[in-house]
């Protein structure tokens, strides 16, 4: 038995070298669930951390695609199976730029937390490419889509692994990906989660992400007897899940003043209400253009060059746009300008000095294996549906999402209590580990 968390993480380092995203991910849930495994011999003797770190397979293959001019391009294509202890492996594929082996292995494991919190039977994955999206055609991302697959198609299936959507992958992409699968195997089922809904999507797939971290942060709030009314709020990046917090923030009275993406962020002090909102997504989802072109349309509003949105006053803030986003000094510069609520909607996007900012001055810090949890959970509920060959009204995947947010807040405050305040953290890590590791060792040493 390893003495310390520390002694633990020696060991994870050493077996699993430059890969700094997937340590930060381990230390974070080994340090909540270390007391928990020291009072538990039974997680000692089956050997838990070990087990639960290390992948069940990681399946990396070689992509090749010609661009439109035909030269023909190689990239990296990955799919990380990590724990299938309580159901299918589940989870998005990512293609960015950034993405690697540490990477995919940080995300898969944080999947396996989130997943396991939603009270639904999904294990957990995370699978992607290095391929960059950005500036590609229409034809291009087909080609590398029907590419990717051609290898990925082996691996999983509606009762294996299901993918969906991460950063760079989304309806389109899923389309194309479900598109060749499907004449591969000839065979029509809920393999990859997200799709169009006239052939087995599930309506709200789409808002689940935003609207659940929104829901999220609402539970929060309502623990001080606050609601979103009259708050104002930060949101960073400007992809499907900032969107949809956008339209929920709004609906529920509060003021939205910012969205970012990778060069910039932009401020608009009167709020991004519904009417801008349209404006942003046909300028991200249609014409896949920068935020920066939101203040050619809105005069009112300012560009902020190479900045993020946490030098911004609000009450709530909700970083939406991808891992290790907000730094220590933003968490400082944050909570000095009034900031209490951070729900978060990307994977991972707090450094491990900003987290011990918000917990130290007891902020309502919802961690993302918690709080965007409701695009997973929606993409289960879509694999119900399909199971049953039937949909389900807005209303009714609306409503039982809502249902899913709430009872990973009763979790969360169920494991996190420290006196009056509720850390999120602990309570996630705890909750999600808890469940996983049970089964683990009721399914014996496999
Ligand atoms: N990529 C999303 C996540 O990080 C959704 C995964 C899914 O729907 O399978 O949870």
């Amino acid at each position: 038995m390893y003495r310390t968390p520390k002694d633990f993480m020696e060991y994870v380092k050493a077996n699993n070298p430059g890969q700094p995203e997937f340590h930060q991910a381990v230390d974070e849930v080994i340090t909540s669930v270390w007391p928990v495994i020291e009072n538990n011999p039974k997680y000692q003797s089956a050997n838990i951390l070990e087990r639960i770190v290390e992948p069940e397979r990681s399946i990396i293959f070689k992509v090749t695609w010609a661009n439109d001019k035909g030269e023909v391009n190689v990239n990296r294509g990955y799919r990380i199976q990590m724990n299938s202890a309580i159901g299918p492996y589940k989870g998005g594929l990512r293609f960015h730029p950034s993405v690697n082996l540490g990477v995919l292995k940080f995300l898969a494991f944080e999947q396996v937390f989130k997943n396991s919190l939603t009270t639904l039977p999904l294990g957990g994955a995370k699978g992607g490419s290095d391929f960059d999206p950005k500036g590609k055609s229409e034809g291009e991302i087909m080609r590398f889509c029907h590419n990717f697959m051609l290898e990925l198609s082996r691996h999983i299936g509606p009762n294996t692994d299901v993918p969906a959507g991460d950063i760079g992958v989304g309806a389109r992409e899923v389309g194309y990906m479900f598109g060749i699968y499907k004449k591969l195997q000839n065979q029509f089922t809920g393999v990859l989660t997200g799709k169009g809904l006239n052939w087995g999507g599930s309506l709200i797939r789409p808002e689940a992400t935003g609207y659940g971290v929104t829901y999220f942060a609402q539970e929060m709030l309502k623990t001080r007897n606050e609601d979103f009314n009259g708050k104002t709020v930060t949101i960073s990046g400007s992809g499907n899940v900032a969107q949809y917090a956008v339209q929920k923030v709004t609906e529920l009275g509060g003021k939205v003043v910012t969205l970012s993406d990778s060069d910039g962020t932009i401020y608009d002090s009167e709020g991004i209400d519904c009417a801008k909102l349209t404006y942003v997504m046909d300028l991200k989802n249609k014409r896949r253009g920068r935020i920066k072109e939101y203040t050619n349309e809105y005069k009112n509003a300012e560009y902020l060059e190479g900045k993020r949105p946490w030098g911004i006053e609000c009450q709530v803030a909700l970083p939406c746009a991808t891992q290790n986003e907000l730094s220590g000094e933003d968490a400082k510069t944050l909570i000095s300008n009034g900031c209490y609520c951070v729900s978060e909607g990307a994977n991972m996007p707090t450094e491990p000095e900003g987290v011990q900012v918000f917990l130290k001055n007891e902020v309502l810090y919802g961690q993302g294996k918690a709080a965007n949890a409701g695009g997973v959970a929606t993409s289960g509920l879509e694999m119900t549906q399909n199971s049953m060959r039937l949909s389900w009204t807005r209303q009714e995947v609306d409503t039982r999402l809502h249902e899913i947010m709430r009872s990973i807040h009763q979790t969360c405050v169920r494991y996190g209590k420290e006196g009056q305040y509720v850390n999120y953290v602990k309570g996630a890590n705890i909750g999600g580990f808890v469940k996983v590791a049970d089964a683990m060792i009721e399914q014996g040493v496999v």
